[in-house]
């Protein structure tokens, strides 16, 4: 495995906090979970309370995650302590699902679902790779920002949508374009007609009609 050797120490104690945080009954008392996301409004700003924290447990670049996440803002911000500032206002439930997005995008292996992955650069192509069952895939390429939501996707519109993953609060997320799907009592694999009940921002939450 490959670790930034000045997280290596806080990593194990973050990941056990992280474990203690989870007050949510799972299933699958062995699935990987990270600190969840706080959020709060500070004037025209938001604050992710617990940036350090999360990109602790997700062993990944800082500035990686960061720009990652203003990019999907379309914002400006910046690293202060241990929180990330936006500029905005922006809901939870949007940084939340660019995280959750984050994450099945830079992190947890799509054979096995573990989180022991790291990545590399083979050319130009971000690989990556996964320590636990030593698969590999591509990391999936993000569309630009930008653009437009379809004008299907409205209020009261039905939608068809395959769930790719679960978010950490066990719902299933879907994509259409960049937009991310929210889908309750789903599972990844299902492919289903949904209901549009609301819209933010590239967040669209649904429910079955
Ligand atoms: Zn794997």
């Amino acid at each position: 495995m490959i670790y930034i050797t000045s997280m290596d120490e806080s990593y194990e104690s973050l990941l056990h906090k992280a474990y203690e945080q989870v007050t949510e009954p799972t299933e699958e008392t062995s699935r990987w979970t990270y600190p969840e996301p706080r959020v709060t409004i500070e004037g025209k700003t938001t604050i992710l309370d617990n940036f350090t924290d999360i990109v602790s447990a997700f062993r990944r670049d800082p500035d990686h995650l960061m720009k990652y996440i203003l990019g999907e803002l379309g914002t400006a911000g910046k690293l202060d302590g241990n929180r990330a500032i936006f500029n905005g206002k922006f809901e939870e439930s949007l940084i939340n699902a660019i995280i959750t997005s984050y994450v099945s995008d830079y992190i947890t292996c799509s054979e096995c679902g573990k989180p022991d992955t790291h990545l590399v650069k083979e050319g130009r192509v971000q690989i990556l790779m996964c320590d636990a069952c030593g698969s590999h895939r591509p990391v999936r390429k993000r569309k630009a920002r930008s653009e437009p939501v379809g004008a299907n996707l409205e209020v009261g519109a039905i939608i068809e949508v395959t769930i790719e993953n679960l978010s950490r609060r066990g719902d299933g997320v879907a994509k259409i374009g960049k937009n991310i799907v929210y889908v309750s009592k789903s599972k990844p694999g299902q492919t289903l007609k949904v209901k549009i009940v609301r819209i933010s921002g590239s967040i669209i939450f649904t429910e079955r009609p």
